[in-house]
């Protein structure tokens, strides 16, 4: 199903044009546009899904292997040092575009990005009561 409102679904399926550097009957790998480094790029599916919550498992399945082979083209081409894969679901968590997508973001030494977390420090018991919340 495509989302007529939905850009995405749009440039996934090539009524917009991208800068496209992979694409197959299932996703279409483009620039972003707004890129946080050299070569930061998208795996969009072709079929419109909200977020990871939403996504159909059987293109879930391909969604790694495809961002391993992406990875791997863009080591060859342009010799990142270092990978982050980033996958926002809702507005809360950072999410922007509604249409499920994985950011693949090659990191080279002195790119001045910082995708990371600050680390908590959890009270003592915390990780235990979250353990027992979540295997109740
Ligand atoms: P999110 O914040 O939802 O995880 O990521 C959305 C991403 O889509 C952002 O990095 C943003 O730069 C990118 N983006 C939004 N609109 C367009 C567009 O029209 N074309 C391309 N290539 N990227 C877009
Ligand atoms: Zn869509």
């Amino acid at each position: 199903m495509k989302k007529d409102d939905c850009i995405f679904c749009k440039l996934a399926n090539g009524q917009i044009p991208t800068n496209t550097i992979y694409e197959d009957d299932d996703f279409r790998v483009f620039l972003d546009a707004a890129p946080a480094t050299r070569g930061h790029c998208l795996i969009v599916p072709k079929e419109h899904f909200d977020d990871l919550e939403d996504l159909d498992d059987k293109v879930a399945a391909k969604v790694l292997p495809l961002a391993k082979k992406i990875m791997k083209l863009l080591k060859e081409k342009l010799g990142w040092e270092g990978f982050n894969v980033v996958q926002n679901n809702k507005e809360l968590a950072g999410q922007t575009v509604f249409h499920f997508h994985m950011h693949l973001i090659p990191r080279y030494s002195g790119d001045g990005q910082n995708i990371l977390w600050k680390p908590g420090k959890p009270a003592e018991g915390e990780l235990q009561s979250i353990l027992d919340e979540i295997n109740s």
